[in-house]
C-alpha cells in the first residue's frame, strides 16, 4: 500500500537549473518523487539559467544528472514520461531576456513555485523580475537556498529585498537539515512519547552535545568556503536548527508558525558565547594529503574548518545546562548525532565502589539512523553489586523494515512541502536573523583579536582544545565513529 499522497499539479521553475545543486539534488529528487507517484503526471519542471539550450538538450542534461546522482528503480517508459514534463528556458536574472517566454510557459491553474538555486546576489533580481514581468501570482512560492546572508546585516538586506515582492508566507528558506527524516524524528521522539519530555530539562539533564562531523575537506569548494568557515556554513544554520528542535518548548500544534515561534524563542534565549568557550580549528596536512590552506587562495587563511563551543540557554527549562556544539571537516568519521546526557541518580544505594553511572540518549542522524539509550544494569556474576551501562539500541532500518531505510532525501521532501504550501520545515526570516545576531559577535571577536585557528590532524576529532573545553567541566565528548 502506497503511503504517498500526490500533491496538486504544479509548475516548478528552477533558476540555476544547470547548476551543481540542481544536478546533484533537485533534479534526481524530483525524478524519485515522480516514480513514487507523488508528482502528478501533468506537473511541469522548467530549468532556467543563462546558457542557451533547447528543451531536448536540457532533457539530456537531466537524464545524465539523474543517472549520475540517484536514479531509482522504475518501470520502462517512466524515465521518458518524466523527461516529457521537463523543459528549459534561457533567462537573464540581471536583464530582461527570456522572462516573457518563461511566463508564457506557465499555467494559471497550477501551483507555481520558483526555486532560486543561484547565489544570493541574484535573489533580489529574480524576485523583482518575477513581479515586474507578472510571473508572480498571489499564491506563488519562492524557494531560496543557503547561504542566507553572511551576517546579520546582509541577511536583513536579503529579507528586505524579498519582502518588497513577496510576503513571508510565500518565502521558503531551505535548511536541508530540516528535511532529513531523522531530524523531524526529533520532534516525534520528544512530543510523541510520555517517557522523555518530563525529564527534558535542567533538573534532569546534565548536558547536551551535538556533533556534525565530516570526513571530507573543502576540496574544490575552497574559494567559497574560505569566505565562510564552519561557524557561518554549519553552526549558524544546521547546528542551530538541531539545537532549536532539541531545546524548544512543545508547540501547541505541529503547524508552521507554532513550531517556528518556539524555535525563535530558543535562539533569542541563547546567551552570548564567552570567547573562551569557543574553539576554532583548521585541518593541517598529513603524509597523504595537503592541509586546508592548500585548497584556498590565501596561504595564510585563518578561516576555521572546525568549531566547538559551549552555549547556554537562559530560560526556566535550561538554565545551567550546557549545550556543547561541534562540527568540522576532515574528521575521523562522517557522523551526525545528538546526545542527551542525564544527571547521576541522586543517591547510590550501591556505594562508591559501584562507580558513577548515568543514562544517555543518543539520537543518530547519520549514518545508520537510530537511537541508543544507555541504561545501567547489574554486571552479571557473583562478585557483589557491580554496575555497568549497556545500550538499548534501535536502528530505523531494523525497526521499520525496508521502508524505514528507504527514506526520501531531504530535498525531495522539502520540494513537495513547498508545493503543498507547508512552511513548517523552512526557516522564517526572523529566525535566520536571530541566529546571525547570535553568531556575529563570536565571529567579530575572532577578527578583533586576530584569532588564528588551532591546527588539527586529519582523521581525528579536532584540536585538543576542543577536548579540553569539556574536560575542564568534568565531561567528555562522545567518540566520533
Ligand atoms: P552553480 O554555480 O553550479 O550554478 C549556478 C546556476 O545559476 C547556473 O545554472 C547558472 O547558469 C545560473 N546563473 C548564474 N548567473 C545567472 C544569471 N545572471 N541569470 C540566470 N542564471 C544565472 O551553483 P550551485 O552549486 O548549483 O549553487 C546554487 C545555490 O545553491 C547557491 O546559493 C549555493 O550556495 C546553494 N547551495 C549549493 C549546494 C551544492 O551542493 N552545490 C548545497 C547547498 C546550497
Amino acid at each position: 500500500v502506497s503511503r504517498v499522497i500526490p500533491v496538486d499539479t504544479f509548475d516548478l521553475v528552477i533558476f540555476g537549473g544547470t547548476g551543481d545543486l540542481a544536478r546533484r539534488k533537485i533534479l534526481p529528487g524530483l525524478f524519485r518523487r515522480y516514480c513514487a507517484g507523488q508528482m502528478p503526471p501533468e506537473a511541469q519542471i522548467i530549468g532556467a539559467a543563462r546558457s542557451e539550450m533547447t528543451d531536448d538538450e536540457y532533457r539530456a542534461f537531466v537524464r545524465e544528472a539523474v543517472d549520475e546522482f540517484g536514479s531509482t528503480p522504475h518501470e520502462p517508459g517512466q524515465f521518458d514520461a518524466f523527461l516529457g514534463r521537463v523543459g528549459y528556458q534561457r533567462v537573464d536574472a540581471k536583464g530582461s531576456d527570456g522572462w516573457e517566454d518563461l511566463g508564457a510557459r506557465l499555467r494559471d491553474d497550477a501551483v507555481r513555485a520558483f526555486y532560486f538555486s543561484v547565489g544570493p546576489a541574484l535573489f533580489g533580481d529574480l524576485a523583482e523580475r518575477l513581479r515586474t514581468f507578472g510571473l508572480a501570482t498571489q499564491d506563488t512560492r519562492i524557494v531560496v537556498e543557503k547561504p542566507f546572508g553572511h551576517d546579520l546585516q546582509s541577511a536583513r538586506a536579503l529579507n528586505r529585498e524579498l519582502a518588497e515582492h513577496f510576503n513571508e508566507g510565500q518565502i521558503y528558506r531551505i535548511d536541508h537539515y530540516l528535511g532529513k527524516e531523522t531530524v523531524q524524528n526529533l520532534m516525534a521522539v520528544r512530543f510523541g512519547n510520555m517517557l522523555f519530555e518530563p525529564l527534558w530539562n535542567a533538573q534532569h539533564v546534565d548536558h547536551i552535545q551535538i556533533t556534525v562531523a565530516e570526513t571530507v575537506g573543502v576540496g574544490g569548494r575552497g574559494g567559497y568556503y574560505d569566505k565562510s568557515g564552519a561557524m557561518r556554513d554549519m553552526i549558524q544554520n544546521h547546528l542551530m536548527q538541531l539545537l532549536c528542535l532539541i531545546a524548544m518548548e512543545p508547540p501547541a500544534r505541529f503547524e508552521p508558525d507554532s513550531v517556528r515561534d518556539e524555535k525563535l524563542k530558543v535562539i533569542r534565549a541563547l546567551d552570548p558565547v564567552e570567547p573562551h568557550h569557543v574553539v576554532r580549528g583548521q585541518y593541517a596536512a598529513d603524509e597523504n594529503q595537503p592541509g586546508y590552506r592548500a585548497h584556498v587562495e590565501d596561504p595564510r587563511s585563518t578561516t576555521e574548518s572546525f568549531v566547538a563551543l559551549k552555549a547556554h540557554i537562559s530560560n526556566w527549562r535550561w538554565a545551567g545546562t550546557p549545550f556543547y556544539l561541534r562540527t568540522g571537516k576532515m574528521l575521523r568519521a562522517r557522523t551526525s548525532e545528538i546526545a542527551v546526557v542525564f544527571k547521576d541518580a541522586p543517591h547510590s544505594i550501591f556505594g562508591a565502589e559501584a562507580g558513577r553511572h548515568r543514562n544517555m540518549l543518543a539520537i543518530r542522524l547519520q549514518p545508520n539512523e537510530g537511537m541508543t539509550l544507555d541504561v545501567t544494569i547489574k554486571e552479571p556474576g557473583p562478585g557483589g553489586m557491580r554496575l555497568v551501562d549497556v545500550p538499548l539500541d534501535m536502528s530505523f532500518a531494523d525497526a521499520l523494515g525496508p521502508d524505514g531505510a528507504d527514506m526520501p532525501d531531504a530535498y525531495e521532501r522539502l520540494i513537495m512541502d513547498v508545493i503543498r504550501g507547508n512552511q513548517t520545515l523552512f526557516m522564517r526570516g526572523d529566525e535566520v536573523e536571530a541566529a546571525w545576531a547570535w553568531t556575529d559577535p563570536i565571529i567579530e571577536s575572532w577578527a578583533r583579536r586576530g584569532d588564528v585557528p588551532k591546527p588539527y590532524d586529519p582523521g581525528g576529532s579536532g584540536p585538543d582544545d576542543a577536548l579540553m573545553l569539556m574536560h575542564r567541566d568534568g565531561r567528555r565528548w562522545r567518540d566520533i565513529k
